[in-house]
């Protein structure tokens, strides 16, 4: 079984649901006592935060490169970034390294047109909905991607750093997804919707839409467990 490094912390309560994935994956697939062989560097999220809001992604960059580093040479042979926002930095991370970084972007995109999805709708932070870096990554594939409207866009984002990142879930905010959720099946006709943050998934289950749900941090959590039991 190969060694899985984590960049996580962003935030850590999507990387404590992450470690019980690849933990329970292992277990599915080896059964008895088997589990994941995993090492984490977790980060101090308040500084990552800062980083995204002034700008900074190459401060970001060389602070996640440096660990990622780390990671590789304490015997990580494959490297999950457990955010999709901090892929922005994917192709800078993969380049000052030797050992593969598991996009999730690609994982996604993967599962979608496993299930024959062309038009999906994209929730994730700000970053990820309004930079170019994810739909892009996900258009390669042949994905259509959509993505919410200014105010629903602000709404995504805010819960997620306000509320899911600091622990909270709170129903009037699962029901503002699903309003959210409702409004792009509806009008823009998309297959599918992306949970484009790491930590959406614990606010939102496949009940809540009524079109398929991709579940970045499963989909990118089982990738990591067939890579890592592979030969
Ligand atoms: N975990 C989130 C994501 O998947 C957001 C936190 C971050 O900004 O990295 O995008």
């Amino acid at each position: 079984m190969k060694t899985i490094g984590l960049l996580g912390g962003m935030s850590w309560e999507s990387t404590a649901v992450y470690y019980q994935l690849l933990n329970r994956l292992v277990r599915d697939e080896l059964g008895g006592l088997h589990s994941a062989k995993v090492i984490l560097h977790s980060f101090n999220f308040e500084e990552i935060v800062a980083y995204q809001k002034a700008g900074e992604w190459q401060k970001a960059a060389d602070m996640l490169l440096d660990a990622a580093r780390k990671l590789e040479a304490s015997g990580a042979e494959l490297l999950l970034i457990c955010t999709n926002t901090m892929h922005t930095l994917a192709p800078e991370i993969q380049s000052g390294l030797n050992i593969p970084l598991v996009h999730i972007a690609d994982v996604t995109a993967e599962a979608l047109r496993a299930k024959g999805v062309q038009k999906a709708a994209l929730l994730g932070t700000r970053y990820t909905m309004e930079q170019d870096f994810y739909r892009e990554r996900l258009q390669e594939h042949g994905v259509e991607v959509i993505v919410p409207g200014t105010v629903e866009r602000q709404d995504v984002h805010d819960i997620i750093f306000d509320e899911l990142c600091q622990g909270q879930v709170l129903e009037h905010s699962r029901r503002r997804y699903c309003e959210i959720m409702a409004r792009l099946t509806e009008e823009q006709g998309v297959e599918g919707i992306i949970l484009g943050c790491t930590e959406i998934p614990l606010l939102v289950q496949e009940e809540d839409a009524c079109v398929p749900l991709f579940d970045t941090t499963y989909l990118h959590a089982k990738k990591a467990v067939e890579m890592a039991l592979s030969n």
